[in-house]
């Protein structure tokens, strides 16, 4: 079981999947489930730093694809990207630096479009 730790949020991903595809959940599971795997994915998925310096993108594991790696100023990079519109284009290229970052990345953007549609789920005539 090592390493699970590091991994639990693809397990709280994969219930959120399972709960859309069974709709066995009311909406407010499911926007607690969106919400854990957003914050994991962002905030606690192990990951590439990416933040791209003189020498290319950073190759130190991070913690979550928006927190950068322990270099604090790769940190304030990547935060003020997601800030500033024009750096959107270097932003994506710095969530998209491996495969597995970009799963990552993948599954924190779906697990935010998940929780948008669980609460919107009232307009479709269903849930809460
Ligand atoms: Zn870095």
């Amino acid at each position: 079981m090592k390493g699970f730790g590091k991994y639990w949020g693809w397990a709280v991903f994969a219930v959120l999947i399972v709960a859309w595809l069974t709709s066995d959940f009311g909406p407010g599971a499911l926007l607690v489930l969106s919400a854990v795997s957003m914050a994991y994915f962002f905030f606690n998925a192990p990951a590439w730093c990416g933040a791209v310096g003189r020498d290319g993108p950073c190759r130190n594991n991070s913690k979550g694809v928006l927190m950068g790696c322990h270099l604090r100023q790769h940190k304030w990079q990547k935060l003020k990207m997601v800030v500033i519109r024009h750096r959107w284009r270097q932003l994506a290229r710095e969530l998209f630096p491996n495969p597995t970052t970009t799963l990552a990345t993948a599954s924190g953007i779906l697990a935010v479009l998940s929780g948008i549609a669980s609460v919107l789920q009232p307009f479709w005539g269903k849930g809460w």
